[in-house]
């Protein structure tokens, strides 16, 4: 297969009809997330952006992409001390800023007594969520960023989504939206590669050779959903990418849970409760506390 320009295809897509070349395909790629952002006012040209990287193919993608797109970026990379798997992300992320030459930012879980490989298997994935939030939120906070971009797809939304739905806890689904503005001690939170596919995203890093670790965090479940969701893209082409903008579309249509704010006893930081989540993980795991 041939690219329009002529040269060897290294992407076709039945949803786009289309088939591009490794020099036409980034340019699509860039193109498909400037978009994106317009279209739902995902980032402004004036803000000064966080970009969260964990080293895997999605987020590589999302920093060249935000790079072309001359946004002001600095990377930011969370070590959380998972063996191996952390060594390699951190060497891939450190790879990719020297590549992009862009300014990379690492917070160590250790440094606050602890790593992810501390806390029981059954709690792995909850306070693994909850520790990265809480770091780069207050990070981005305290160096002056406007905005956190993280790389979900549309296949992480699709995932979030059902599983809300299934547990009853709709009103988690205002969180889907692409663009969350900050309150009180919260910044906000960006989703540019909502609309991207995995696919899309490793076709990106493979064709421009960008660094990045294929290794799959060792605590990740094996999600019978993500294959469901792969089964139906391959009966209905372009599902996935259908299904997120209804999702994000109804997103913007669902109250958020109310609350009051609340700001933790020990870090000051917002909380649900007297104590934020993050402190309750520290006080329960930290060395200097065993
Ligand atoms: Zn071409
Ligand atoms: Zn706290």
């Amino acid at each position: 297969m041939k690219c329009r320009c002529g040269r060897k295809a290294v992407f076709h897509s039945r949803v786009y009809r289309i088939t591009l070349c490794d020099e036409c395909f980034p340019k699509f790629y860039v193109n498909l997330v400037k978009r994106s952002i317009k279209r739902y006012g995902i980032l402004k040209s004036s803000e000064k952006i966080l970009v969260c990287v964990s080293g895997g193919k999605d987020s590589t993608a999302m920093a060249y992409a935000l790079n072309e797109l001359d946004y002001n970026i600095e990377l930011f990379h969370i070590d959380l001390g998972i063996g191996n798997y952390s060594k390699e992300s951190l060497k891939a992320v450190e790879e990719l800023a020297q590549t992009l030459n862009l300014n990379l930012n690492v917070v160590k879980l250790e440094d606050y007594g602890f790593t992810i490989d501390d806390v029981e298997s059954k709690k792995v994935c909850s306070a693994c969520g909850i520790v990265k939030r809480y770091i780069m939120n207050r990070f981005a906070r305290e160096r002056g960023f406007d905005v956190i971009a993280t790389a979900h797809t549309c296949e992480d939304i699709i995932l979030f989504f059902i599983k809300n739905v299934l547990s009853g806890n709709v009103e988690y689904i205002s969180k889907l939206s692409p663009r969350i503005d900050g309150f009180d001690k919260l910044v906000a939170k960006a989703k540019p590669l909502f609309e991207r596919t995995e696919k899309e995203n490793a076709t990106l890093v493979l064709t421009l050779n960008l660094p990045f670790t294929p290794m799959e965090c060792p605590h990740a479940p094996n999600d019978i959903w993500k294959e469901i969701i792969y089964e139906i893209e391959a009966k209905r082409r372009g599902f996935k990418q259908n299904f997120v903008r209804g999702i994000v579309k109804l997103a913007k249509s669902v109250k958020a849970e109310e609350w009051e704010v609340k700001h933790c006893k020990i870090c000051g930081e917002v909380s649900n409760f007297e104590i934020c989540s993050f402190c309750k993980i520290v006080e329960r795991y930290s060395r200097k506390n065993r």
